[in-house]
This record gives C-alpha cells, sequence and structure tokens, in this order.
C-alpha cells in the first residue's frame, strides 16, 4: 500500500496514490508527520475524508444590535480606532474599533502586535468570532479577519473548522487539506454508478469532499453533507437489508403451524383476557412461524404492557410442535420470574420446565444439561450468561430473548450458530425511538405493543425535595395500612460492592428505625447471593414483607402487582430511561400507582429530564425525548446495540434521510439480494468492510 516520495505519480495507481504518507506532502516532514497520526491521519486518502467538525460561515452577516453574548458571528464594518499599547514587560494589547453605522464592537488581540499592520484607519473588515457584552460595548478577542476592498461585498467565505491537535494549527491544518485536495482528489473512486447519482440528485464524490473542504456555497456544502449522510446509512441499511433476505433464504426452520386447536389450547391457558396489541403481535408471530425460514421479530413494548404472554404463546406452539423452546434473562431474578410464570400457568399441563442459572448446584445443572440433550425437557428458562454456554438443545425451536438491550447484536447471535435454525424473538422494553428501531433493528420485524392490559391505573409521579418527605411518609404509611407494597430505591452510588451495600444497608436501617417503623421491611441489593435475592424477592411478592430497599436490580422486569408505592433517593442520579423502567414496577397492578421521586437537580439538564419524567408516563415519548435531548448515545449506546457508530450521521438529527435511505437500500436488495451487479461492486465491498464483521455477512455470500 505504501509508497516512497520518490517515485513519480504517473507510475502509481489511484489506489497507490491515495495511500501516500503524509510525511511526503509539502509542508509536513516527519515530526508534523507523527503528530497528524494522533488525528488517526496518516495517508493521504485519510485526510480527504478527515471531516470538518465545523464550519465558520462568513456569509451570513450580523447586525452588532443583534448579537448574542457568546454565540459565534460574523460582522461587517468600518475600522474607526487602533490602539497598541504595551502592557508588560514583551506583553501588547491591540485594540480596533470597527463601527457599524452608529454601533462599535471592539476587536482585541494580546500579544500579537503584528497585527495592527493589517489595518487601516476607515478600511471595511470582516470580522468572524464569538462576541462578549463587556459593559456597554461588544468585544471579541482574537476574531478571525478579511479586510474587504471598498467595492468587495462582503460575502462568500466559509472556512472549514477541523479537529486540531498539539503542533498543529487551524491555519495549518487547511493548508494541509488544501494542498491534499488540490493534487489527490481525482484519485478518490465514485462507490456510486452515474445513474444512481442522478436519480438520486446527488453530487459526485468529487465535487462533495471539495465542497466539504472547500465550500463556496452554503447549498452546495449542504448539499455535500447530505450526500455523505446518506451514503452512510445507505451502507448501514443495505448491510441490514442483506442480513435480513439472507434470513429468508435460509430455508430450514421447522414450519410450526399455529392451528386453530392448538391457538385455542395456548389462548386457554391464560388468566385473563388479551389486550388487542398482545392478539395481533401473536398473529404476526403465527404467520412468522409457519414459514419455513426462521421468523426474526422484535417485540417492542412499554413496561408493563404483557409482552411475556405473547412469549408464552410463541413457545407453546413450538412445543405443541413437538420442539423445544427457551427464553433468555440478563438477570436471575428475572429469569426465575419467568419459570414461575410459566410453572403457574402450565400447572395443568404435560410441559416439561426447566430452570438454568449461574447458580445451580454443579450436579443439578449437570442433570438438566442432560435432560435438555436428550429432549426430556420442552421450556427452558435462563440467564443468558448460562444459555450461551454450551447448552445442547435436542430440538430446539425457538429463541425468546428478554430485554434485549441489555445483550447486544453479536449476543443475540450466539445460539443461532449451533447449526440449529430455531425462531427467534427478541423482547425491549425500553420504548426506542422509530429512528432508531429502523437503525439498529433494521434487520428485524417489529411487533409493538401500543397498548396497556385493561384496569391498569395510573402512576401518580411526584417530584420533591426534603421539606416535602414528612407528607410523603405519612401517605406512604397510609397506603401501607389499607394493604398495598412498596420499593424504596437507593441509587447505585458507584459499582463497588461496598458502596451499593452501603446505600441499601442505610436506608434500611434508617428507615426500619424511623418512619417505616411499624412496618415489615427487606433488602435486596446485585451483591446478595442468588439465594438470598431469591428468598427476599419471594417473601416480597407473597406480601410477608411490606416494604423493599433496594437498588436498581429491581428495575428490570420485575412483576409484583400489589406493590404500588415507590420512593426513589437521589434522582438526579438515574437516567430517564432508568427511571421509566423503575416506575413500571408499580404500574402492574388494580391500584393506581404512588411515586414520589427526591432530588436535587444540579443541572438545567437534569432538572428538565426529572420534569419531562413527572409529566408523562408515555414510555415512547420518554424515550423520544430523552433521545432529543441527548442523542441516542445514553439510551442505546454503540457499544450496546454493537454495529461501528456512525462517524457523520447523527439519527435524531438525520431521521428523513434514515428513512430514505432505508427504503432505498430495501429496494435495491429486493432487486439485487446480494448486490452483484458490476456498477454495485465498489459499494458491496464498503458494506462488507464496514459491516461484515458486526452483523456476520461474512458467511452469507
Ligand atoms: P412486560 O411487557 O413489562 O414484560 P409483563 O409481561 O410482565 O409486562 O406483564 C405485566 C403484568 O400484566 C403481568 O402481571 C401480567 O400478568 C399482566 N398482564 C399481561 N397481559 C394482560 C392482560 N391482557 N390482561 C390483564 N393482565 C395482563
Ligand atoms: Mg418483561
Amino acid at each position: 500500500m505504501s509508497t516512497t516520495g520518490g517515485r513519480s505519480s504517473d507510475e502509481q495507481t489511484p489506489g497507490q496514490r491515495l495511500g501516500t504518507p503524509l510525511e511526503f506532502l509539502p509542508g509536513v516532514g516527519p515530526a508534523r508527520g507523527k503528530m497528524l497520526q494522533r488525528l488517526d491521519l496518516r495517508f493521504t486518502r485519510d485526510v480527504l475524508f478527515f471531516f470538518p467538525r465545523d464550519y465558520q460561515d462568513m456569509s451570513v452577516l450580523r447586525r452588532i444590535e443583534s448579537l448574542e453574548d457568546n454565540r459565534p458571528a460574523s460582522i461587517c464594518g468600518i475600522v474607526d480606532e487602533i490602539d497598541l499599547r504595551n502592557t508588560g514587560v514583551g506583553r501588547t494589547m491591540l485594540g480596533v474599533l470597527i463601527r457599524q453605522k452608529t454601533q462599535h464592537l471592539r476587536a482585541v488581540w494580546f500579544n500579537q502586535p503584528y497585527m495592527r499592520d493589517k489595518f487601516k484607519l476607515g478600511a471595511r473588515v470582516l470580522l468572524s468570532g464569538t462576541p462578549k457584552a463587556k459593559g456597554m460595548r461588544w468585544e471579541m478577542s482574537h476574531p478571525r479577519v478579511e479586510i474587504l476592498a471598498d467595492d468587495e461585498p462582503p460575502a462568500g467565505k466559509i472556512l472549514p473548522v477541523y479537529p486540531l491537535t498539539d503542533g498543529i494549527n487551524q491555519g495549518l491544518m487547511r493548508r494541509i487539506v488544501h494542498n491534499t485536495v488540490a493534487e489527490y482528489l481525482d484519485c478518490v473512486e465514485e462507490v456510486f454508478p452515474t445513474e444512481f447519482l442522478e436519480l438520486h440528485q446527488l453530487p459526485g464524490i468529487h465535487e462533495t469532499l471539495d465542497q466539504i473542504h472547500q465550500p463556496v456555497q452554503r447549498q452546495r456544502l449542504e448539499q455535500a453533507q447530505h450526500r455523505l449522510i446518506y451514503q452512510e446509512l445507505l451502507i448501514m441499511q443495505l448491510a441490514l437489508a442483506q442480513r435480513r433476505a439472507s434470513h429468508r433464504n435460509a430455508r430450514c426452520a421447522p414450519r410450526l403451524e399455529a392451528t386453530a386447536k392448538i391457538d385455542a389450547r395456548i389462548k386457554r391457558l391464560f388468566p385473563f383476557e388479551l389486550t388487542a396489541a398482545q392478539l395481533s403481535a401473536i398473529e404476526e408471530i403465527r404467520a412468522d412461524m409457519v414459514r419455513e425460514y426462521p421468523m426474526n421479530r422484535l417485540l417492542q413494548g412499554d413496561v408493563g404492557s404483557g409482552k411475556t404472554v405473547v412469549a408464552e404463546y410463541a413457545m407453546l406452539l413450538a412445543v405443541a410442535h413437538g420442539k423445544q423452546a427457551t427464553i433468555m434473562a440478563p438477570t436471575e431474578v428475572l429469569a426465575r420470574q419467568h419459570a414461575r410464570t410459566l410453572n403457574d400457568n402450565l400447572r395443568e399441563s404435560r410441559v416439561r420446565i426447566a430452570l438454568l442459572t449461574g447458580t445451580l448446584k454443579a450436579a443439578e445443572r449437570q442433570t438438566t444439561m442432560v435432560a435438555i440433550a436428550e429432549g426430556k425437557v420442552d421450556l427452558v428458562v435462563g440467564t443468558h450468561a448460562v444459555l450461551q454456554e454450551s447448552v445442547n438443545f435436542k430440538d430446539l425451536g425457538l429463541v425468546v430473548i428478554d430485554e434485549q438491550h441489555k445483550f447486544g447484536v453479536k449476543q443475540r447471535l450466539s445460539l443461532r450458530q449451533a447449526g440449529l435454525q430455531p425462531h427467534y424473538l427478541v423482547m425491549t422494553a425500553t420504548p426506542i425511538p422509530r429512528t432508531v428501531t429502523m437503525a439498529v433493528y433494521g434487520d428485524l420485524d417489529v411487533s409493538t405493543l401500543d397498548e396497556t392490559p385493561p384496569g391498569r391505573q395510573n402512576v401518580h409521579t411526584y417530584l420533591s425535595d426534603d421539606e416535602g418527605r414528612e407528607k410523603w411518609w405519612d401517605f406512604f404509611r397510609k397506603k401501607l395500612r389499607e394493604g398495598r407494597q412498596g420499593y424504596i430505591i437507593t441509587p447505585l452510588v458507584d459499582e463497588s460492592s461496598t458502596q451499593e451495600l452501603a446505600s441499601v444497608a442505610e436506608a434500611f436501617e434508617q428507615l426500619a428505625n424511623g418512619h417505616l417503623e411499624a412496618f415489615r421491611l427487606d433488602f435486596v441489593h446485585g451483591r446478595q447471593s442468588a439465594e438470598e435475592k431469591e428468598s427476599a424477592m419471594n417473601a416480597f411478592r407473597n406480601g410477608e414483607t411490606q416494604v423493599l430497599v433496594a437498588t436498581s436490580v429491581v428495575e428490570v422486569g420485575v412483576d409484583v402487582p400489589n406493590a404500588t408505592l415507590m420512593t426513589i433517593e437521589n434522582g438526579e442520579r438515574f437516567g430517564l430511561a432508568q427511571l421509566h423502567q423503575l416506575r413500571g414496577r408499580i404500574s402492574r397492578g388494580v391500584h393506581p400507582g404512588y411515586l414520589c421521586v427526591f432530588a436535587r437537580p444540579a443541572s438545567d439538564d437534569s432538572r428538565q429530564r426529572l420534569d419531562a419524567f413527572c409529566q408523562t408516563t408515555d414510555g415512547f415519548e420518554l424515550a423520544e425525548l430523552d433521545f432529543q435531548m441527548r442523542g441516542p448515545g445514553d439510551l442505546f449506546g454503540a457499544q450496546q446495540h454493537g454495529l461501528p457508530p456512525l462517524r457523520i450521521a447523527d439519527l435524531s438529527r438525520d431521521a428523513k434521510v434514515l428513512e430514505l435511505a432505508r427504503h432505498d437500500a430495501s429496494a435495491m436488495i429486493k432487486r439485487d439480494p446480494e448486490l452483484v451487479a458490476p456498477e454495485y461492486a465498489r459499494l458491496q465491498r464498503m458494506v462488507r468492510v464496514r459491516y461484515g464483521e458486526a452483523l456476520d455477512l461474512g458467511d452469507v455470500g
């Protein structure tokens, strides 16, 4: 790949020229070459695709009276006064007063006496910088200056602003990029066929990179940015569409038909009428499972919307055909809860259920594994940690993954690779904004439970400071006496066991000897053994314990309908998604829920988050809000979904482009599933390079 500086450029292929090490560029050399490496810039190609983090737009001019404090702006005016003075040994301050009609702005430079020579009284200048209100007047420190000829219109300059590193300033970086674009831009090859560009009204790659680095016009710059965003999202969507198509091509899933008889037999087992949303999700699952290729469905629904029973339907459908089914949960508490629900609902049936978690004794675990391998077990409930280890199923027909957002894209594949091709249902309780669903789960079909089971009561949410405590505890006690139960949630101070223990133990001590003296309290936290946790949860579930002091271990999935009270301490330390999950614990029965969040919000951000939380209980609305406020990172970090991070596109900003890219990608894959047409060869290569590993596309084509 690399090349020497000595060889003349016309002996090299374009690819080789793009691999020219930067130290051979004019004005760079070995020392600066090293510095540039800190920005991941090694070869000329890296520089061409090194995008500005921002633009300084001198083409939009402000009037001085419309300036805002600390908000970067450009202004045009006349030099009215120049004042250079010494402020100490070797120190100077240059002040230049710029007049715009009757308004003035002062520009100052410290220790740059040579700037003095740029200015002439009466000259027209363009300044670009960050204005600060200084008393009665605006001031800009070290603004960028452009001296205008008398008749030159003050417009048209958009300067790229690049990320920098020590030893490389903005001016130098711009020169390096400028030289590279001038010399090497022609070597970049277009990934899209010409007709494609025309059809989608996209500028070619040369125009695009030229405008990105040396924009001459807002509109052309925006088109260039659009092309790059579109390209990045299209490649992602092509990868997801290909994986989806490859699922369909695998003709080796069992066809599991839900005949009317089977359907009725399963539904009879449930202790309640299904909601319309549950029924339609079940219909979609029925249609999937009868096909000869594996179902790949995401079931999303807010906390308490009743996903478990839908999963149970699918599992029993598999069992009705003599297949095995498994459900994986992220925590032991949740796995045990699922096992209990299944055992309750299936008490009258012959379905054999096994629980497989990390705390089983070795011998017991061995026996269970053998039973699974021999097909003596129909339903396996377990934690993903255990199920992912070498569990051999005799005849696995369905995998359900609960709380998928707790796993990751890679993990959700792991059971599929055993050579078996089970149907596949993933569930997520964290409501996901539509754009994220499209981006991250673009290879899955989606069912949404947009309705809660009937009779659900609202949760009343209060935000309080210490002043409100007495009143709240009065109310809490009253409700306990009426027969309700409650949670006290203390924050996970940090991950260390001692801290977590301390915060739970301390709260427990205080309450047991104070506000809740007269009641039966217990506690549960992540560092207890599984038996301890289980017995605490059991005692709470059957009402022996009235109040459970806990960390956010109860966050995920726990279902105790009689618990309708919750106190959250230090609410400012929880994220919006987490608060919402916690609140989901007390909206599961027929009594209204009451939640009080004690918080001392330190920032506007956390105040805004808590206010939003109190105003709505709609998880999808909160997810959108959180997403707008903080971007997708917090809710669905790149590590969580396991896809490579986007470099240019931003899911909260570029929803429209994403929609477009998804539409185009699916049309393309429908016509040409593996993009074998020669004009798409380059595009397909980019898909593989970027997503091949994350999405296991390697074994597709
Ligand atoms: P999630 O979607 O959060 O996993 P669950 O499946 O745990 O929700 O269901 C929450 C509660 O609602 C459970 O107690 C469950 O038994 C109950 N439930 C689910 N569906 C219905 C229904 N159609 N009618 C009444 N209760 C239901
Ligand atoms: Mg659940």
